[in-house]
């Protein structure tokens, strides 16, 4: 890691060290000739502390200023604005998510192709490395929560299955982004994929805000960052993430009119459970927790989380989300630079229908004799029938912090494409937008997979033509 000089130039600046920024800039480490720089607003240690090693989640997500706080969320018209996590760090999203690594169904990348415009996106083209992201992926053993989970989904007739296989319908351990000690489960963020060791040519600078693209006509010449340093650059590449890369177009006073609009996330919500007899020995802070869950069909997705960071070690949840939503939302920013998403969750009848399901799903599967056993307590909606469910659900809507879309990836006749399938930004011959914000659906899945297959593959694209 080095300073940067206030008249320094590069040939590629990556705006954001998220997964899809380490894994761009390893990617461009093909070509040594090519000077690289990695700014990330929030620290840059490539040895992060402690905290966020963790294989637990809420460990991660108690290390202090590892955040935007910057980003509220408005799930639906009728729920209340909460604040909306975005990692602040080297690593983003995979330095304090659940690390489930999930991988998307072909029919995800196929309508990529088929509706978006996206052909070099489809299934048969990025199936191999979907694949290699997938198979870096470890289980851990389930315990006795988990394991009644799975006997209840079994008295439901549901089938075990490898959760790591594209699309499979069934129940299992879950693929996670660990380090491959089975005994002392760590987590591997995308840092200690994609640079360890870090590629020779290139420089990263932490605490590093970027305020703004400098441009003139259809190429960009720089970014300035918020204390005034100005970096000349042949090329930027805004990874920023789903927030971060609209507020930076927008700031840079880019105005596609696409920008902030396609945002979809996952509905999710969760019943809380009481575990009965869970003990499993670990001390919860060290466990994974969230290591089990089950495709209920195409669209839904269990998890069956142990422990939801509370100190009362016997409180877990079963979540529940919906994973192929058809509602979209947009991005706002307010003059303040306050961004609010309001992706308009279930806004869509069929929307609502399939989360009514799902709920449904977990209420029976808390009936089976073997949850019966295992859970002491939990809540829910006071009835089965469709107005208390669908109240309840309004009530307890979250999100995955899935959130994709607001740089959508399309055609050239689109008038909402933002940037184009090699996530080059419309109008521009030297500006990239390569994240989660390019994706154009919500994938069947968690999200870090199909942000890495993007990005290697758009980084390798990139470093072919340098
Ligand atoms: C709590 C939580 C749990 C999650 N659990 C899972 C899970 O289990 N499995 C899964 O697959 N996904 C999960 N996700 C989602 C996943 O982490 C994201 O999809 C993924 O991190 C997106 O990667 P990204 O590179 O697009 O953006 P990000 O991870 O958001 O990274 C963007 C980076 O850019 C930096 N940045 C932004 N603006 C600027 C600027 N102006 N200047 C400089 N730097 C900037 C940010 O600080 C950040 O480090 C979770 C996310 C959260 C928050």
């Amino acid at each position: 890691m080095s300073g940067v000089p206030r008249t320094d130039h590069f040939d590629t600046v990556i705006v954001g060290g998220g997964p899809a920024g380490v894994a761009v800039a390893a990617a461009l480490g093909a070509q040594p000739s090519q000077r690289v720089l990695l700014l990330e607003a929030g620290p840059a240690e490539l040895v992060p502390p402690g905290g966020l090693r963790s294989a637990n989640l809420f460990t991660a997500l108690a290390v202090p200023d590892r955040q935007w706080h910057t980003t509220t969320v408005r799930h639906h018209r009728d729920c209340p604005e909460t604040e909306y996590v975005r990692a602040r760090t080297l690593g983003g999203g995979s330095a304090i998510n659940a690390m489930v690594c999930l991988p998307a169904a072909p029919a995800d990348f196929d309508e990529w192709a088929n509706t978006y415009g996206a052909t070099e996106w489809s299934y048969a083209h990025i199936r191999y490395h979907q694949e290699a992201v997938v198979g870096r992926a470890h289980t851990v053993p389930l315990g006795r929560g988990d394991n009644a989970v799975a006997d209840g989904l079994r008295e439901l007739g549901l089938h075990p299955t490898d959760l790591a296989v594209a699309g499979a319908v069934g129940f299992g351990a879950l693929p996670l982004s660990l380090g491959d000690s089975p005994d002392h489960p760590m987590r591997r963020g995308a840092v200690d994929t994609y640079l360890r060791p870090p590629p020779s040519n290139l420089t990263v600078r932490g605490h590093a805000v970027v305020q703004r693209l400098n441009w003139t006509g259809n190429m960009v010449t720089g970014v300035e960052l918020d204390d005034g340093a100005v970096i000349s650059a042949d090329c930027v590449v805004s990874c920023a993430g789903v927030v971060g890369s609209p507020l930076l177009l927008w700031r840079s006073h880019i105005d596609l009119p696409g920008i902030g609009l396609g945002l979809q996330d996952h509905p999710g919500v969760s019943i809380a459970v009481r575990w009965r007899n869970i003990d499993d020995g670990e001390p919860a802070g060290n466990q994974p927790a969230i290591v089990s869950g089950a495709r209920l069909d195409g669209d839904l997705l269990l998890l069956a989380i142990k422990h939801t960071g509370q100190s009362d070690k016997s409180l877990g949840a079963l979540g529940i989300a919906l994973t192929r939503p058809s509602s979209r939302g947009v991005l706002r920013v307010q003059p303040n630079g306050h961004s609010v998403l309001e992706p308009q969750m279930l806004a869509s009848p069929p929307d609502r229908i399939r989360m009514r399901a799902g709920v449904r799903h977990i209420l029976e599967l808390l009936r089976t004799s073997a949850l019966r056993d295992s859970v002491a307590d939990f809540n829910g909606p006071d009835t089965l029938g469709d107005d208390d469910i669908d109240r309840w659900v309004v009530q307890h809507l979250g999100d995955w912090y899935h959130g994709t879309g607001t740089c959508r990836m399309g055609p050239p006749d689109d008038q909402h494409t933002v940037v184009d399938q090699t996530c080059r930004v419309r109008g521009f011959d030297n500006l990239y937008v390569i994240d989660a914000s390019v994706m154009p659906t919500c994938t069947a899945a968690t999200t870090a997979v199909a942000v890495s297959v993007v990005a290697e593959r758009a980084g390798a694209w990139l470093a072919h033509s340098a």
